[in-house]
């Protein structure tokens, strides 16, 4: 069975790690273990530093949903992967909306685009699929909760070919 680990740290609300859980188990058809951790990451270690010894047997991704502003390293994006890279980062405050409902489907839409980018999915130009272009956090709200057709059979048999 191949896992996301979807860890969420120093966010308040346990609805967001469950609406990552959710988006990677509709678009994907993988399920997730979550991990909760209060504190934000300690910045001057680095995410990835922090991250990295987060394991278990048949991981397939991990999705480190935090709050960024303590975190000097990347660029002001809402997430961040890149194709073929084991990690996955969102950044909840960059996310954030007071309207809970906006705020959870970012992070739903944000998930998939993201794990879709570290699979080996590319922008997609259909109108609603979820693979639209995303550089900012209201991008995503003008997109579909989901891949389109063949977004999905892609990414699926991509996810078939990994070998562990
Ligand atoms: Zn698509």
């Amino acid at each position: 069975m191949r896992l996301v680990y979807v860890i969420s740290a120093g966010v308040e609300s346990l609805r967001i790690p469950l609406a990552a859980c959710s988006s990677i188990w509709k678009n994907f058809g993988l399920g997730s273990r979550i991990s909760i951790i209060k504190k934000h990451p300690p910045a001057e270690k680095g995410l990835r530093l922090y991250f990295q010894n987060k394991q278990f047997p048949g991981l397939f991704r991990r999705v480190l949903i935090v709050n960024s502003n303590e975190v000097s390293q990347f660029s002001p994006v809402w997430g961040y992967t890149r194709s073929g890279e084991e990690d996955i980062f969102v950044f909840a405050n960059r996310l954030y909306d007071p309207v809970e409902d906006l705020f959870l489907n970012r992070v739903y839409r944000g998930v998939a685009y993201l794990l879709g980018i570290s699979v080996g999915l590319e922008p997609c130009k259909g109108d609603k699929c979820v693979m639209g272009e995303s550089k900012i956090a209201e991008d995503l709200d003008r997109k579909g909760f989901n891949l389109c057709g063949e977004c999905r059979a892609k990414a699926l048999e991509m996810i078939r070919d990994v070998t562990f």
